[in-house]
Order: C-alpha cells, then structure tokens, then sequence
C-alpha cells in the first residue's frame, strides 16, 4: 500500500480539452494511460465522445487493473465551473503559468479534489481565469502527455510509479532483458 495515494480521498480528475476525433486520437489515449497509471482516478474527455479511446482505457483497465472514472462529451466549461462549485481546485497546465516547483508543495497541502486541464488545440482565456493555478512544467512548448506525466510524479513525489492495481490479470516481472508477465489468478 501506498502512503498517501491509495489512502487518499481526493478526487484527482484530468480534462482533456479540445481533442479533435481522428487526428488527436493517440496523444489523448496516452494523455489518460498517464492519468491512470501516474495515479489519478478520473480522466474527462471534454466536449467529444471518442469510444476508440474509451476502447482502449477499457482493455487497459481489464489487463493490468485498477479504477478510473472517465467521462466523455461533457461540456469542458461548465464541467469545470461545477467542479469550482463544488469546491474544488483547478489547476491548467501551461507553459506560460508559474513554475511547478513554486506552487507544487501548495498543491500537496490542499486536501481539495484536483482538476488538472490540458489542451490540444488552442486553450482559451476561459481556463487561465477559472484555474486557481496556471502551472508550467519548465517554460518551453512540449506535450499535454509529458506535461501531465510530470506533473503527477512531482505532486506524488515520485510514488505514483510504485502503484499496485487492483483485480490485474497481469503484472511485469522486472527484469533486465526482455519481456516477462506473470498471468494473476482470481484471488491472489
Ligand atoms: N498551442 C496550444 C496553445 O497555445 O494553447 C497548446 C498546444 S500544446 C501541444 C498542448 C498542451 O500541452 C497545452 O495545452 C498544455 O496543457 C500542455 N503543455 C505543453 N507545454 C507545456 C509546458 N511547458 N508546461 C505545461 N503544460 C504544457
């Protein structure tokens, strides 16, 4: 078990806005695998139903374990004025906000759900001004994927990466060269 993720009660949710079907479909696939393998539990595509991508979190999830909340073709505007309604936080990741290391022990501290928005095409004004924090991983353009992969690995300190899922029918066996998988058993 891990200290402080598993035992957390937040709710850690990631929106993806502005995915356009077809083009976007494999960064947005990767965009929730990190969601869920870097330990967030909610994953909300904004605006668009893709169920290739549902798809694909499905079979993931079936193999290799584990929750993930997920929600598509909500509106992205009001998902996050709920989400501020509710009393939660927002964060918006972008290369222009403050620096990670400035705002990420702030954010371990808030025990309020997290919404963590990432774009695709271009982000408007809207989500500057709903975010509580704008947070930039470094102030270079490079990917929502990296971006949120970050992130999540400084905000768990880096335990994320040590996370067991539940009900896996699956599970690496580390090792130095090549593949090894062991197959899991009902109730072990
Ligand atoms: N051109 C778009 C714009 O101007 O809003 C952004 C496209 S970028 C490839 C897609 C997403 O990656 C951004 O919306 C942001 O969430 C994330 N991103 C890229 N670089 C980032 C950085 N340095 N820090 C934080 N997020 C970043």
């Amino acid at each position: 078990m891990l200290k402080g993720i598993r035992a957390m009660k937040r709710k850690i949710y990631v929106l993806r806005y502005g995915h356009r079907v077809g083009r976007d479909k494999r960064v947005t696939t990767h965009v929730a695998l990190v969601t869920r393998a870097f330990g967030a539990n909610g994953f909300i595509l904004g605006d668009v139903v893709d169920e290739s991508i549902y798809r694909t979190i499905a079979k993931v999830i079936d193999a290799w374990g584990g929750e993930l909340h997920v929600e598509m073709g909500v509106n992205s505007f009001e998902y996050c004025e709920n989400w501020k309604k509710q009393g939660g936080l927002i964060v918006h990741l972008t290369m222009y906000g403050l620096h990670v290391d400035e705002v990420i022990g702030d954010l371990r501290r808030d025990t309020r759900d997290l919404l963590i928005v990432v774009g695709a095409k271009k982000v408007p004004g809207f989500f500057y001004e709903i975010a509580d924090y704008n947070v930039a991983i470094g102030h270079q353009p490079h990917s929502e994927i990296a971006a949120l992969a970050v992130f999540l690995d400084k905000l768990f300190e880096g335990r994320e990466l040590y996370l067991k899922f539940n009900n896996a029918k699956l599970e690496v066996i580390p090792s130095p060269r090549g593949k090894s998988v062991r197959r899991i058993s009902a109730g072990n």
